[in-house]
């Protein structure tokens, strides 16, 4: 299972403008196949963790979060400065998904499983890694 990481979680973009804390576990991890993700990231999946917005504070660099807001789909902030993906969802809702690639260090939760496999890359198979699987999205 997963690490039990020292609270709380540091985190950030990559030219280090946007800095972030997580203060309380995360409660769920998924792996995302959509298009939007392999858009957004420029690979196969994009992995990313559930927590209460209030558990989530904002330390450096608000001012250069940007929002691409998909028809249909939750906001998804970056740094305008770098273009590292931060979190999903609006901090005015009661939970975010924060990007575990813009975590530093162990965030204390795997992925446990993988959604949109419908519009998965062809060119990366999908690991035999026992995680739930879903056509769409996951509930
Ligand atoms: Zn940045
Ligand atoms: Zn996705």
């Amino acid at each position: 299972m997963s690490a039990s990481p020292e609270l709380p979680l540091q985190g950030g973009c990559g030219c280090g403008a946007v800095r972030f804390e997580v203060r309380a576990p995360f409660l769920s991890a998924r792996y995302c196949h959509c298009h939007r993700c392999q858009h957004r990231t420029g690979t196969a999946a994009s992995a990313s963790a559930r927590i209460a917005s209030a558990d989530f504070a904002l330390l450096a660099g608000a001012d250069l979060i940007r929002s691409w807001e998909p028809t249909g789909g939750l906001p998804k902030a970056y740094c305008a400065n770098c273009g590292s993906h931060l979190f999903a969802g609006s901090l005015d809702a009661d939970a975010i998904f924060v990007r575990l690639g813009a975590i530093e260090g162990d965030p204390g939760i795997r992925p446990q499983l993988r959604q949109w496999l419908s519009s998965a890359a062809p060119w990366e198979p999908i690991p035999d890694d026992g995680l739930a699987r879903y056509d769409e999205g996951a509930p």
